[in-house]
């Protein structure tokens, strides 16, 4: 699903965070990556949607080498990578539902966007992932009064509204204490199993 054969990445001052990577993530496959801060775990996960060019080498989804395709296929490819963060990059004053309906704007054109005209559908499965992260009863609350597991779990739920195939998690259980951190893997790990994501 994924593959990256001898990548490097170099930034100015000759700072090499990624050294001849290669590696071959099967589909489906739950992957962690481990290392001390500086390792390069997210440069790394960013290099896979092209946050981050690689300086060499190539990074493949599906066999397609991410480097050279066009703006417009780029887009796609993104649509398919959902991503979760460390620290949420939730909007706190907005609601759990419109936060997690953000995850299906990049899909949308721009005048509904705009607007934040979603549609019926949208909704019902802002509801459903919701659902699936057991959240369904936080809906209308403010993100800035959710514990750090619930504003986590919204950020799952906003990853999945764009129907993902593949999952990018950059340290998603670091601001957690420990019960919340087992609980976000957890959820990861059904998520993945059930929707059968990478
Ligand atoms: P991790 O996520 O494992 O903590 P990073 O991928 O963020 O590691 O960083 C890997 C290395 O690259 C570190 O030495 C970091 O200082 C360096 N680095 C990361 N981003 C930049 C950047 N934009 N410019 C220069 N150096 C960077
Ligand atoms: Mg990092």
């Amino acid at each position: 699903m994924i593959t990256f054969k001898n990548v490097s990445k170099r930034y100015s001052g000759d700072r090499v965070a990624l050294d001849t990577v290669d590696v071959a993530i099967e589909r489906g496959t739950i992957v962690s990556i481990i290392g001390p801060s500086g390792a390069g775990k997210t440069t790394f996960i960013r290099c896979i949607n092209r946050l981050i060019d690689c300086t060499s080498g190539t990074v493949e989804i599906e066999g397609e080498a991410v480097q050279h395709i066009g703006s417009r296929r780029l887009k796609q490819l993104r649509r398919r990578i959902g991503m979760v963060f460390q620290n949420y990059n939730l909007v706190d004053r907005l609601t759990v539902l419109e936060n997690t309906l953000h995850g299906c704007l990049g899909a949308m054109p721009l005048h509904r966007s705009l607007f934040g005209l979603y549609s019926k559908e949208e909704k019902e499965q802002a509801l459903t992932v919701l659902e699936e992260v057991g959240l369904s009863d936080y809906i209308y609350q403010r993100c800035a009064d959710l514990s750090g597991g619930q504003k986590q779990r919204t950020g799952i739920a906003r990853a999945l509204m764009q129907k993902p195939d593949i999952l990018l998690c950059d340290e998603p259980v670091s601001s957690l204490d420990q019960q919340s951190a087992q609980d976000i893997l957890n959820y990861i790990e059904r998520i993945v199993r059930t929707r059968k994501l990478t």
